[in-house]
């Protein structure tokens, strides 16, 4: 479950991804078409706005009514089609608060086109951000502690990349050595922090670096879609906390990718590399890739922190942060104490598994859909579809191994290895059989509750 209040303390400054939308060109039954949302303080920045976006933003409990600002790559349909809808949301939603649009030159053109058709006349008003042809770098939003810049992408039209950048923040305040000086106002605090020397009443100057720590660099945080290889795409990165960049293909279809104008898993991994981001995260995948630990098996040899995006599954640019957020709803055996025992062996072969939609290839899920209807489906996976676009996205098990692997304390490694792996997906969900399985050995009944990205932060 999603602690807000947790989150409001503790997540301060923090930001969190969260994919809506991983399929490129045309939905799948389980992908969407593309978009990226990125949360922060409370206030929404989407990138790209394909069909279907306002709607994953309210399965994954993000209010669209909190964004601030909303940033198209390029006028390929798939990446601007839910932006008219939107807007319509928002006007109905009596929204007065002003919006920030940036995106390629025609931007403005085409949502006054619109809303002038429809006879629509907007309560709010739009903060237009066009960039032209040409220009190498462009601030599209600066505002006090963050920022975000585009650049040009090498794609069959004009296309932008983005980077959403926080200002260093001032560095912590000693508040021992300050109670020892005896500076108690708050005005003395704010100028210290804002790295002014002050002076106290009885007339001894105090410089801000003896109470005031460094500055802490500020997050970040870029998307890069759709382009093939090139070097903007590498500055927009540059030591990112997460990189989300696409990866339509896989390298056989090198050849492809290069006469569409996109990236391939490997080519992701090189503007990972060379951009030193702490974390790659590849989306915006082919449709015919019903399988995507291909592409992700790919990336990870060329850079290992790589995760398959997973839509609706929430990403921190601080992954310690998530410990105290997102709190485990049920108790798991701890599963290296049970292993030994025969009844504990989790069993690999379950069919159960398989009708769970936990399984790797979805073959199982479509018929137990349609057979048992969507009713019982829902109340059984609670996410609903969010279950299954979850799992078929790849790293089903994520959940499961979190809390399996006993008592949260991840560090940022195990993250890596979890999160988008299906190497040991099997395992977490394993362990959730031995539970189904002692149900039909009438032995005590454990109460366990399937956990989906659903349930993970819908209260945001
Ligand atoms: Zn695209």
């Amino acid at each position: 479950m999603f602690d807000r209040q947790c989150l409001l303390e503790n997540g301060r400054n923090k930001m969190i991804v969260v994919p809506l939308g991983i399929a490129s060109a045309t939905p799948t039954a389980v992908r969407h078409l593309p978009a990226v949302a990125l949360w922060r303080e409370g206030s929404v920045f989407l990138f790209d706005c394909g069909e279907n976006a306002q709607m994953s933003m309210l399965q994954a409990g993000l209010k669209r009514s909190k964004i601030d600002a909303i940033f198209i790559s390029h006028f390929d349909v798939d990446h601007y089609s839910g932006l008219m809808g939107l807007l319509s949301t928002l006007q109905l939603q009596r929204r007065d608060r002003e919006l920030t649009i940036a995106g390629p030159k025609g931007i403005k053109e085409f949502i006054e086109w619109n809303l002038n058709f429809s006879g629509v006349e907007l309560g709010f008003a739009i903060n237009y951000s066009e960039v032209e042809e040409g220009e190498e770098v462009t601030r599209v939003i600066d505002e006090e502690d963050y920022y975000v810049e585009a650049r040009p992408l090498k794609h069959r039209r004009f296309c932008l990349g983005f980077r959403f950048q926080e200002k260093d923040k001032p560095g912590k305040v000693d508040s021992e050595k300050a109670e020892k000086f005896g500076i108690t106002e708050d005005q003395q605090f704010k100028d210290l922090k804002a790295g002014k020397n002050i002076k106290l009443a009885d007339g001894t100057e105090i410089e801000a670096y003896e109470i005031v720590g460094h500055p802490r660099p500020g997050d970040s945080f870029a998307y890069v879609s759709d382009t093939e290889y090139c070097p903007n795409a590498v500055k927009l990165a540059m030591n990112t906390n997460i990189l989300y960049h696409e990866a339509t293909f896989g390298n056989q279809l090198a050849d492809k990718a290069k006469e569409t104008g996109h990236s391939t898993a490997g080519d992701a991994a090189r503007v990972a590399t060379e951009a030193q981001t702490k974390l790659l995260v590849i989306g915006h995948f082919s449709a015919r890739y019903t399988n995507l630990h291909v592409l992700l098996k790919e990336a990870r040899d060329g850079f290992y922190p790589t995760w398959l995006a997973n839509e609706l599954r929430p990403i921190f640019t601080d992954p310690t942060h998530e410990r105290g957020i997102i709190k485990p709803k049920v108790e798991i055996k701890d599963l290296t104490k049970s292993s030994s025992s025969s009844d504990g062996r989790p069993s690999h072969s379950s069919g159960r598994r398989d009708s769970r939609g936990q399984s790797r290839g979805g073959k199982n899920f479509r018929p137990r859909r349609g057979g048992s209807g969507g009713g019982n489906y829902r109340s059984d996976n609670r996410g609903g579809g969010n279950y299954s676009r979850d799992n078929r996205g790849g790293g089903g098990g994520y959940r499961n191994n979190r809390y399996n692997s006993g008592g949260g304390d991840r560090n940022r490694d195990d993250r890596y290895n979890n999160r988008g792996g299906g190497e040991r997906r099997s395992y977490g969900s394993s362990s959730y059989n031995r539970d189904r399985n002692d149900d039909h050995e009438s032995q005590p009944k454990k109460t366990i509750t399937p956990r989906t990205s659903y349930d993970d932060f819908d209260r945001f």
